[in-house]
């Protein structure tokens, strides 16, 4: 199976055509961990997973940017999170993109509800699945990433940090704390990353859509799908030098330990 780490095929883009979505990716042998961003949309996720369980998971938590902040309760994510369809707990974490006006405030904010998650996976032994994006230019987020998994990755199970874009110190950094960590379709078209991903060995990356946003070529532009993920495994496989077949029995055994599965 060739595996998309990281998607979110139950969001209201795939209403229309899922079951066409998800005929393709049976087609291709692709699987995915669709990952929910608030209560509402992990909760779908959930449904999902146990419609289709020999291709689908589910990840369950609130993103730091999406707004669900204010509405994020602990006890309801443990219930989700107990889901035996459940292997990951996020997407979560530190997002330092667009703080506004109160960014102290916020950053606060973020931690303690990132940490909140880590509480959560530990008590479920799942693995946490990380969303941070720093300011343009910056690793801010990332430091701050860096200081709280120093202290928590020893209790969790596996970190996966979604769509990696920090400098390489800061890879090799997350790299020493045993993180994982996954690329998407922005790495067909831009260059921006090939550094960082020589720097990971290969056994810590994995492939991703983040469907339906930023498709791979040769479907830039258009809506994103978990099948289009064997485009980013083709791209990441050339940049690590090995073969597009070496590449996805790699990440499927990569897949398989980190989401149990
Ligand atoms: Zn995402």
């Amino acid at each position: 199976m060739t595996f998309d780490a990281h998607s979110h095929l139950q969001l209201p883009e795939y209403d229309t055509d899922r079951p066409e979505v998800i005929a393709r990716m049976r087609s291709r042998g692709v699987g995915t961990v669709t990952v929910g961003v608030d209560h509402a949309s992990s909760e779908a996720a959930l449904a999902l997973a146990e419609k289709h369980p020999d291709i689908i998971w589910a990840s369950v938590g609130t993103h730091p940017a999406d707004g669900g902040l204010d509405a994020f309760d602990e006890a309801a994510l443990e219930r989700q999170a107990a889901h035996p369809r459940a292997v990951a707990i996020g997407e979560c974490g530190l997002d330092y993109y667009r703080l506004g006006e109160d960014a102290e405030a916020v950053k606060k904010k973020q931690a303690d509800v990132f940490r909140a998650h880590i509480r959560v996976a530990e008590k479920a032994g799942k693995t946490v699945m990380v969303h941070c994006r720093p300011k343009k230019g910056t690793d801010d987020a990332y430091e701050d990433l860096v200081t709280i998994l120093e202290a928590e990755r020893p209790r969790l199970k596996c970190v996966v940090v979604h769509f990696f874009v920090g400098s390489k110190e800061i890879a090799e950094k997350l790299i020493t704390l045993g993180c994982h960590f996954t690329f998407g379709g922005v790495v067909t078209f831009a260059r921006d990353y090939d550094v960082s991903i020589a720097a990971i060995p290969i056994e810590r990356i994995m492939a991703e859509t983040d469907a339906p946003f930023v498709a791979p070529v040769p479907y830039r532009g258009t809506r994103n799908e978990p099948g289009y993920v064997v485009e980013v495994v083709r791209k990441l496989a050339e940049l690590k030098g090995v073969s597009f077949e070496a590449f996805q029995a790699r990440t499927e055994e990569t897949v398989r330990a980190v989401f149990g599965i």
